[in-house]
């Protein structure tokens, strides 16, 4: 076993603290990673506080993972002892199923997630990237180019993928009028991407204070979703728009902003539900509602391969480790420009 050191939670209402726990002894296809950066993802807080209701403790969050590989076992054959690698929201699914052969593993109904899932090789859990090391299956290891700054790669491995999943799926591209919603981790790494594939991006944000960022990061307009006439000047002109908020809403404001045949893909994933939207909204105009979880592994590659391309990555705040638990208190007030990433040299 290879002994390692991260922070944990230890239930859903206190705070993060160190905890010294075991890596498994790397399998014949493991890669082993000495973990550089560790990216704060929402949904590290959503399941940390369980307000998802399936948390298991303790608790080693972190999905947004970037190192470099420090062993590999006898069968790997795509990385060696020095590459720069990525772990994202996934270590595992069958491998058999229609998503899996689809490159979907995302949606395998036995994903096995990074964090908070069980560890289905040696029956433990999962713990996730705000630790030292990690050991995972060659086919979850991601390449991270040589150009790509590393520590704000790291976001790219959950809030990159989520974002770009999506935006591929439903073909946006030049022509294409786009919203984003939530300038948060998510949303800042939506406009880069809708604005690399020549889309009109259109930001929505509660926050008037983002505006700026918002024009600088790609967005070639701004709304503030508080104000009605604002909202108003744009009904029924968008083809896609990406929500990624984390608290419900009435997503109506957002539906009547479609034009027919217009996709509303919701990614933010709240603890409460949303009010259920308005049918007339959708009816009157064939629109869709629809949603979308990370993506696969074989996507996620050509999301990094396509940042290196273009030079994407995303806008981080570097912490300490032992400055998570401020951390977090101020994802919540919405206050982060744009993400945060964990240098775990601090620990
Ligand atoms: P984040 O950094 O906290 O960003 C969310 C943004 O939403 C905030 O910055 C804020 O932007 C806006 N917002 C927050 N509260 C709001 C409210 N009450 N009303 C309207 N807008 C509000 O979070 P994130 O890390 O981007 O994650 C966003 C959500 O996506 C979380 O629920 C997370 O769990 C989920 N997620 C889903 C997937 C998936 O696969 N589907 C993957 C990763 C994360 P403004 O200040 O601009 O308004
Ligand atoms: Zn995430």
């Amino acid at each position: 076993m290879i002994n390692t050191i991260g922070y944990a939670a230890h239930s859903h209402n206190t705070s993060l603290v160190p905890f010294t726990f075991t890596r498994r002894d790397l399998n014949t296809n493991d890669v082993q990673i000495d973990i550089l950066y560790c990216g704060v993802c929402h949904s590290d807080i959503h399941q940390t506080r369980d307000e998802w209701g399936n948390a298991t403790f303790p608790m080693v969050p972190g999905h947004e993972i970037v190192g470099k590989v420090t062993a590999i076992g006898s069968a790997v054959s795509r990385f060696k002892v020095g590459d720069s690698v990525g772990v994202g929201c996934m270590v595992g699914s069958c491998g058999h199923c229609p998503e899996c052969d689809d490159h979907q593993e995302q949606y395998c109904n036995q994903a096995e997630f990074t964090y908070n899932s069980p560890d289905r090789i040696s029956g433990g859990s999962n713990y996730g990237g705000y630790s030292k090391h990690i050991v995972v299956k060659e086919d979850f290891v991601l390449r991270i180019a040589g150009n790509l700054d590393l520590a704000a790669a790291a976001p790219l491995l959950c809030a990159g993928i989520t974002t770009y999943s999506p935006l591929m799926h439903w073909h946006v591209g030049a022509g294409d009028k786009v919203g984003v919603v939530g300038l948060g981790g998510l949303g800042h790494m939506a406009v880069k991407f809708a604005h690399a594939l020549g889309a009109h991006v259109v930001l929505f944000t509660t926050s008037p204070s983002k505006s700026e960022d918002a024009k600088r990061l790609g967005a070639d307009e701004v709304v503030i979703s508080k104000n009605p006439e604002e909202m108003q000047a744009h009904l029924g002109s968008f083809d896609f728009i990406l929500n990624t908020v984390a608290a419900p809403h009435n997503l109506d404001a957002y539906t009547s902003l479609l034009k027919r045949d217009g996709t509303l893909c919701l990614v933010g994933v709240p603890d409460q539900p949303h009010p259920s939207p308005s049918v007339g909204n959708l009816i009157f105009k064939r629109r869709n509602l629809a949603g979308s979880l990370i993506g696969g592994i074989q996507e996620t590659q050509e999301m990094l391969d396509f940042c290196a391309e273009h030079n994407i990555v995303s806008d981080i705040e570097t912490i300490p480790m032992q400055q998570i638990n401020e951390a977090y208190e101020r994802v919540l007030k919405s206050d982060v420009k744009y993400r945060f990433v964990i240098d775990l040299a601090s620990l």
